[in-house]
């Protein structure tokens, strides 16, 4: 091999042969610079012995999107990133919430230039238990961090791009250092733009409200399933615009939404208590309302659930 690279490198505490410092690949995530990803659960009916994927296709869209905007190849197409999804939910014989990621990065990118590893895609889809905290009864205290959330200017804020991530995890840090569970970051120019990982929702005065996609949040499809079911379902009217600090401080309830998050009720923020200070009424609606669609125990809104067939399987088999 002499002659590609070096001979020895040096790993966790001693030298190698530079062939033997093999990582598993689903290591590669938090290290690779210019990947990017996507987040996406699936919801165990044990009634139907079967596992809904949410929003399996919107996800995929949104994977290209971002493949995109950091100038990966789009190598595969969204139906046969489905087809791949599904095929190894039924093959790893997931009965249970399970947590999807597909990871697309830059590939072969040792001993390159920052600036020229975008052009040679790799690609990872895996897959992890992750049950759901929607009936845990869990409510957050969070502080308004003191870092502030990147803008359009600096990163691409709409994508799960992973250097983003760095931004929301000193936010996090700094909150659980301060004794939070958790932070809300505000935009530049002061206007709430989101929790690390999750978007941001309210309630006041009869309205749902929340930050417009252009105030620096990631464009999250589960606030479009969260607005639009406080709309159509709860009869919700559903606002986006741009939110100051305080008026949280006024709302009569606060939560969290996302992929990871589900729909996390915020009870307190920067020690104001945020409405009665338990979890609010349309917050615990909203939270039943989505449980029930992820699992499919809900008629309304069965097109965002892709059944993976893990019941055909055991029948087949
Ligand atoms: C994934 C994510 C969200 C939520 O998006 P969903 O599509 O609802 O999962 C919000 N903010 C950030 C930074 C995210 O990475």
């Amino acid at each position: 091999m002499a002659g590609s690279h070096p001979t020895y490198l040096w790993w966790n505490g001693r030298q190698m042969p530079w062939e033997e410092a093999t990582v598993h690949v689903t290591d590669l995530a938090w290290s690779t610079v210019g990947a990017v990803f996507e987040g996406i659960r699936g919801y165990w009916n044990e009634d139907s012995q079967e596992l809904y994927v949410f929003r399996l296709r919107e996800h995929m869209d949104r994977l290209i999107d971002s493949m995109k905007l950091v100038r990966l190849p789009a190598e595969y197409s969204v139906d046969e990133l489905i087809d791949a999804s599904l095929t190894l939910l039924r093959d790893n014989d997931a009965r249970e919430d399970t947590y999807i990621r597909p990871l697309a990065y830059s590939a072969g990118s040792s001993g390159k230039r920052l600036s020229d590893t975008a052009a040679s895609l790799g690609m990872l889809i895996n897959t992890n238990p992750m049950p759901s905290q929607l009936d845990s009864g869990r409510a957050f205290k969070v502080k308004v961090s003191s870092w502030t959330r990147i803008s359009d200017t600096v990163m691409p804020p709409r994508i799960k791009n992973i250097s983003n991530y760095r931004n929301g995890q000193l936010a996090s840090m700094e909150a659980q250092a301060d004794g939070y569970d958790g932070a809300l970051l505000l935009s530049p120019q002061g206007k709430v733009s989101e929790a690390p990982g999750a978007c941001v929702m309210m309630v006041r005065k009869g309205q749902l409200i929340t930050p417009p996609t252009t105030d620096g949040i990631l464009e999250s499809i589960t606030r479009d399933a969260v607005m639009t079911m406080a709309r159509e379902s709860l009869g919700l009217p559903v606002v986006e615009r741009s939110i100051d600090r305080t008026e949280l401080y006024l709302a009569d309830e606060v939560f969290l939404c996302g992929t990871a998050f589900e729909i996390t009720p915020v009870v307190e923020i920067d020690r104001y208590t945020v409405g009665s200070g338990e979890i609010g009424e349309a917050t615990g609606r909203l939270q039943r309302l989505y449980e029930d669609v992820l699992r499919g125990k809900e008629e309304r809104y069965a097109s965002w659930r892709t059944p993976v067939g893990v019941a055909a399987t055991v029948a087949a088999g």
